[in-house]
């Protein structure tokens, strides 16, 4: 029996428009890793980000 690794749930997270950044930290649980920050000012072309630990997508409302 093999258990696969391989599906990756990617999970789109709507952040608030009045926040300039997102931090993440993989959530509970498996996903979990070490905190990071990502702008979403720099990142202003798309208003979007990865977390590349969790593969999350952030998504800045409008
Ligand atoms: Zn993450």
């Amino acid at each position: 029996m093999k258990s696969s690794k391989s599906k990756k749930h990617v999970e789109t997270i709507t952040v608030d428009e009045g926040a300039d950044g997102v931090m993440c930290d993989g959530g509970m649980g498996a996903l979990g890793h070490p905190a990071v920050y990502y702008d979403l000012e720099e990142l202003s072309e798309s208003h979007r980000v990865f977390c590349g630990y969790c593969n999350r997508e952030f998504v800045k409302h409008k």
